[in-house]
């Protein structure tokens, strides 16, 4: 029986597991932390009882994910909840952009703009199932239905402040500037459209959803479907160098790049460390996760009802932010996502206490301390925040990489999501889960589709390693 060692037990070092155990292999995850999950935790913390998102929140894409299909989720423990409204983006004079489920129910509350949204979002959504599949694959592969994929991928190609043109009013356009700025680029960047498009589409179809209990529950459906397959999981084990690896037929590393470069060493070939340790991050998240008493007291009633909440203003200045970031300059008002995620799932809660998620996004490596932009950040909308805050707990930028390795400098999204990167991961090839060593591959979020709880970048490379075994 071949076996398989996997480093890192993410969504994708799970999704990688499970994908080599029901191809017959023999797989241990070694996990550095107490417990499997990643970027995908949740705790207790600042009320006993409140239930807390460590990283990801929201999960239009792992709903929608074609690995998470395989399993029977409601079996191992894992069901989806919907806020009534998806996002909200809040304005100075009291209005919001507001995201509903649906694209019709989006358009009718976009007045001028409806038209136009309904031409970007009503085919894609309408044909997301065979283009969810596509999107979700490696840009590089020929796909099963090009011209859909190219009707769906020219906007994509665009930058962000070009298709903020289209729209009119001010609403639609820090709606759209909101969820662009999940790509960290600044926005007049080629193809800085593309993660945006692709979160709003998924959304549309599947709903910006949240995991009953917390995000760590899909972590534990993972977990469950991998034992039960009888694949091995060993935690509190950090792995430094490849010689501490027992030997394996497939070994998989759901690492930055840069790590796996320096636990492989003279393993690699020297163009491929090279390749892995050049690989560029992007800006920091800086995150407070609150305790809040009756919510937050949002001046807009639309933002009362949804999931997430993006601050920053209208587009041009989430578009300044982004761009003062990557030049390593803080902002004074930085870009702040809040999750909301009780209203969907009021189990979080404690009596009116509610947990609130939220972070900033800041220079990668920032040293200083964001709390008060935040806390800014969400008075300018909610005027009257502060008084209800009972308790707070921060993750800096510094804090990110103790708890998760993976998020050097506080880059969440593991590596910067450059024209480059996004389509192809750390090395310009068409294996980008390969290492150029037999047996060797890279299956983190810095690699395609790229970062999220869909698990699919493991997905991918287990698929390659299973084709390799089996030639
Ligand atoms: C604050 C924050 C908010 C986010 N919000 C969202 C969101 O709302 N929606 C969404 O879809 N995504 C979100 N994300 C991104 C998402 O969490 C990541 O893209 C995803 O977790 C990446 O999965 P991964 O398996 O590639 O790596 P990770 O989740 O980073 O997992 C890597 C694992 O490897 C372990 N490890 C690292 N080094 C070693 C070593 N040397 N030896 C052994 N183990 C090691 C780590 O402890 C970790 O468990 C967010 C992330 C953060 C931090």
């Amino acid at each position: 029986m071949s076996n398989a060692v996997v480093v890192g037990g993410g969504p994708n070092g799970l999704a990688a597991a499970i994908t080599l155990a029901r191809g017959g292999l023999d797989v241990t995850v070694l996990e550095a932390a107490d417990t499997v999950g990643g970027g995908l935790r949740s705790f207790e913390a600042i009320v006993p009882g409140l239930v807390h998102d460590h990283c990801a929140a929201i999960h239009p894409m792992a709903v929608g994910s074609p690995f998470l299909a395989t399993l029977d989720t409601e079996k191992l423990g894992l069901r989806w909840l919907s806020a009534e409204l998806d996002c909200a983006h809040p304005l100075d004079d009291g209005s919001a952009g507001v995201l509903h489920r649906g694209v019709d129910a989006t358009a009718a509350g976009m007045g001028a703009d409806g038209g136009v949204w309904r031409a970007l979002f009503g085919r894609p959504v309408r044909k997301f199932d065979v283009l969810g599949p596509m999107v979700m694959d490696s840009l590089i592969k020929v796909p099963r239905h090009p011209l859909e994929l190219g009707r769906f991928g020219m906007p994509t190609l665009l930058p962000a402040s070009v298709l903020a043109r289209f729209f009119r009013t001010p609403q639609a356009r820090a709606l759209w500037g909101g969820v662009a700025a999940h790509t960290f680029r600044p926005l007049n960047q080629p193809l800085t459209s593309a993660i945006g498009l692709g979160i709003m589409s998924a959304g549309h179809r599947f709903g910006w959803q949240v995991a009953e209990g917390g995000s760590g529950r899909i972590a534990d459906a993972m977990e469950k479907a991998l034992l039960e397959l009888g694949g091995k999981i060993e935690t509190g084990v950090r792995v430094s160098s490849i010689a501490d690896l027992p030997p394996a037929d497939v070994t998989m590393f759901d690492l930055d790049p840069g790590a796996v470069a320096t636990i492989c060493g003279d393993r690699l070939p020297d163009r491929v460390s090279r390749q892995l340790r050049r690989f560029r991050h992007g800006p920091g998240a800086f995150k407070v996760d609150f305790a809040v008493r009756e919510g937050i007291p949002w001046t807009n009633p639309d933002a009362r009802r949804s999931g997430t909440v993006h601050l920053g203003g209208d587009f041009a200045e989430v578009a300044a932010t982004e761009r003062a970031i990557q030049d390593g300059r803080m902002p004074h008002r930085p870009f702040v996502l809040v999750g909301q995620q009780y209203l969907a799932d009021p189990g979080r809660s404690v009596g009116d206490i509610h947990p609130v998620w939220s972070y900033a996004h800041v220079p990668n490596g920032y040293r200083g301390d964001a709390t008060e932009a935040i806390i800014g950040q969400i008075e300018r909308f909610a005027p009257g925040f502060r008084e209800r805050i009972v308790g707070y707990e921060v993750c800096s930028t510094t804090d990110m990489p103790g708890y998760n390795s993976n998020y050097i400098g506080g880059d969440i999204n593991t590596g910067s999501k450059d024209a480059i990167q996004l389509m192809f991961g750390p090395r310009l090839t068409v294996h980008p889960y390969d290492l150029g060593v037999p047996g060797l591959y890279l299956c983190s979020a810095a690699t395609p589709p790229g970062p999220g709880g869909h698990g699919m970048c493991g997905f991918h490379a287990a698929e390659r390693a299973l084709r390799k075994l089996s030639v």
